[in-house]
């Protein structure tokens, strides 16, 4: 039945246009896969107590759109990303209501504003550990959760279900290679030398290079999952792992675009409209 549930859901959910899926047992958090995890109250059952499986679902950053950042195209970009990661994370959970079994999606931000996010840089939720403990990739020194298909290019969301799904396992492999472009390429200093866990973002230092692009009109900042080489999406665009310098690189055709991209549509670096 379970069985029979979950090649549904996935079938729905390929039928979508949905490219990630993956399942994890809301008994792997209480298991905690390394140190330091995080509180009990952000446990999916601590948050939804009939919760047995945490669906998860990515949908991916598009490399040369994030390779304009900062700029009004990876802004609108991402609220898409993030419009349509509500739409199907709601459909999910009620296709599985309509099936008799409870169930919520989660939000793919957790905060109102940048300024709430500076008092206090969590959400209630993690997408990216639940996206790790669904089998869909593994963290690299960036702190995101690098997959297969798109590196770190990905946006998450998930749903909790009373549906007991089987788990997906988790990857086995360590996709971070540790070449360190994301730490060299944050302009605010906020990533660590560190492999994370033990190395964590300065999120107030990301926070605050993110308040600043979003006066501009031109938020977020992702940088750092732009240039990781991690992804095959690097091949389907023709993107060469080691061509990193892209902000340098005016003279090239892609540097003239990007030029072009950032000139429009929000406040410039100096400030003007
Ligand atoms: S989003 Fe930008 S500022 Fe924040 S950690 Fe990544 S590169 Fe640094
Ligand atoms: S840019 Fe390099 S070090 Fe950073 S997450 Fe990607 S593979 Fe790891």
């Amino acid at each position: 039945m379970e069985n029979e549930l979950k090649t549904d859901l996935l079938e729905w959910c390929r039928s979508q246009g949905i490219s990630l899926v993956g399942v994890a047992d809301a008994r792997r958090w209480e298991n905690p896969p390394f140190q330091p995890w995080m509180p009990p109250e952000f446990y999916p059952r601590s948050i939804f107590p009939e919760t047995e499986s945490v669906i998860v679902i990515g949908l991916p950053v598009l490399l040369p759109i994030i390779e304009t950042t900062p700029s009004i195209y990876y802004h609108e970009h991402y609220n898409t990303l993030n419009r349509l990661l509500d739409q199907f994370t709601y459909l999910i959970a009620e296709r599985l209501n309509a099936c008799g079994y409870p169930s919520v999606p989660i939000p793919r931000d957790g905060y109102g504003s940048i300024d709430v996010l500076r008092e206090k840089p969590l959400a209630f939720f993690s997408h990216r550990h639940a996206a790790f403990l669904a089998g869909l990739g593994t963290f690299g020194m960036n702190n995101m959760i690098l997959t297969p298909r798109y590196g770190p290019r990905v946006r998450f969301s998930s749903v909790f279900t009373a549906a007991p799904l089987p788990p997906d396992p988790l990857l086995q492999e360590d996709l971070c290679t540790r070449c360190r472009k994301c730490v060299e390429m944050c302009p605010s200093g906020a990533l660590p030398d560190e492999m994370y866990p033990a190395g964590l973002t300065r999120k107030r230092a990301c926070t605050d290079y993110s308040a600043d692009l979003h006066r501009k009109y031109i938020s977020p900042c992702g940088a750092c999952i732009m240039v990781c080489p991690v992804g095959r999406d690097r091949d389907h665009f023709n993107r060469d792992a080691r061509d990193l310098s892209l902000p340098e690189g005016k003279e090239s055709p892609r540097g003239r675009a990007r030029s072009h991209v950032q000139a429009y549509g929000g406040k410039s670096t100096s400030g003007e409209e």
